[in-house]
């Protein structure tokens, strides 16, 4: 088993625009996996975090928008409702804020830490946060939903902060920019 801890991969990493896999066995290093991921993004104030922000190409994710922990492997979405737009930031792309529009009602498939499979209907905050991590699991990131224009300006950002040094943290209120942290 793995006793490395995780970090957060960020934007420019290739792991995060590969496709991930699905799980086959779900077993202990996977149960491992994802309670490692939950201690992460507990850690990084976030609300949602998915395997390939921790470089890690398989299908699993975790989300808590505070009304308790979702460990989620394999999951696909079964069907869509509605339109919300929601400001999202991510943790694997430190300072940026998008307003992505999403179904505001969605129901999910998956299978839990059991091997149990599960049927989640999901609305509002919840539904965005699991239609994010599941962008991740596809190569996707909010960038992608961001105007041309805001691109530019984004990755302007991005090439700006990867130049500084490496040990140099982001400013406080660069990183925090986005409330909601997936
Ligand atoms: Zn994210």
């Amino acid at each position: 088993m793995e006793e490395t801890a995780l970090k957060i991969r960020v934007f420019g990493d290739a792991v995060l625009r590969k496709k991930s896999i699905p799980v086959k066995n779900i077993d202990s290093s996977c149960r491992d996996t994802l309670s490692k991921m939950a201690q992460l993004m507990y850690a990084q104030s976030g609300i949602g975090l998915a395997a390939p922000q921790v470089g890690i190409n398989r299908e699993m994710i975790v989300v808590d928008i505070g009304s308790g922990l979702y460990k989620l492997i394999n999951p696909k979405i079964v069907s869509k409702e509605g339109r919300q737009t929601i400001e999202e930031g991510c943790l694997s792309v430190p300072g940026v804020c998008v307003k992505v529009k999403r179904a505001r009602i969605i129901k999910v498939r998956a299978m839990d830490e059991s091997a149990r499979p599960v049927t989640i209907k999901a609305q509002g905050l919840l539904a965005c946060v699991i239609q994010h991590e599941i962008d991740h699991l596809k190569g996707k990131l909010i960038v992608d939903y961001a105007s041309l224009w805001k691109k530019l300006r984004i990755t302007k950002h991005l090439e700006g902060m990867r130049s500084k040094s490496k040990d140099e943290k982001v400013p406080e209120s660069e990183a925090k920019s986005c409330k909601l942290q997936l």
